[in-house]
């Protein structure tokens, strides 16, 4: 079992936008960066105002490793946990494992798409590879 994250005013959306099948990502209404992990202050120009927004919810591989060691008692291995450069949102990566898939044919650059799991309150987001 995973430990959950805890639900605060910044990343709600984050984490609950997969109820939808939405990937939501925060965005600085002043000088439009997109901001993750979320966060209520834009790092680049400190603006306080911040808008969530949904993104395409696919992306391309900018890394990845496969784990073959079990972290939790219940924990199935092998997995893989990529980090995934964000369509519509730059510089945005969000690390997830990746479902579907022939973990030996991971490649840096492939194409992902978002997909949930669904813990509680929690929608976490999963990568699955574009076919
Ligand atoms: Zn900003």
């Amino acid at each position: 079992m995973r430990p959950l994250p805890e639900l605060t005013a910044e990343n709600t959306a984050f984490w609950t936008g997969g109820a939808d099948g939405k990937l939501i990502i925060a965005f600085c209404k002043d000088c439009a960066a997109a901001i993750h992990p979320p966060q209520l202050v834009c790092p680049k120009c400190w603006c306080e105002e911040i808008e969530n927004k949904s993104v395409p919810g696919t992306g391309s591989v900018y890394s990845y490793t496969v784990n073959h060691q079990p972290w939790a008692p219940d924990m199935k291995v092998p997995f893989a946990i990529a980090v995934v450069d964000v369509d519509g949102a730059p510089g945005v990566r969000v690390t997830a494992e990746v479902i579907n898939a022939d973990l030996d044919s991971i490649t840096i650059g492939q194409q992902m798409r978002v997909c949930f799991m669904n813990v509680d309150d929690v929608w976490f987001p999963q990568w699955e590879p574009v076919r």
